[in-house]
């Protein structure tokens, strides 16, 4: 796993940056060098929602079961659990040059 990096200069992008865009709905990610713009690959929105909810609908339900939670601890960990991994969607997405 390692960050994406910047189609023009290759530079790898800061952890971040694409943290903080994927939060914004895919806003795209500027390279600190070369100013080039990037948008997030098509592909790379289902793979970051795969992944951040998957977990969460397979885990969820699975603690509440086993340790009869209530809903709202549910809910919590459902919560908890999607922002774990989302801090490794930044290694999995794949961004492409805007050419405007
Ligand atoms: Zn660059």
């Amino acid at each position: 796993m390692s960050l994406p990096r910047c189609n023009k200069c290759g530079v790898q992008m800061k952890w971040g940056k694409i943290f903080k865009s994927l939060w914004l709905g895919y806003k795209p990610v500027i390279c600190e060098k070369c100013n080039t713009e990037h948008k997030i690959a098509f592909s790379s929105r289902g793979v970051v929602s795969f992944w951040i909810v998957t977990p969460m609908v397979f885990f969820g339900p699975f603690l509440s079961n086993y340790f009869n939670l209530n809903i709202f601890i549910t809910i919590l960990i459902m919560i908890s659990i999607s922002i774990f991994f989302s801090f490794f969607s930044p290694f999995m997405v794949k961004y492409n040059e805007n050419s405007k």
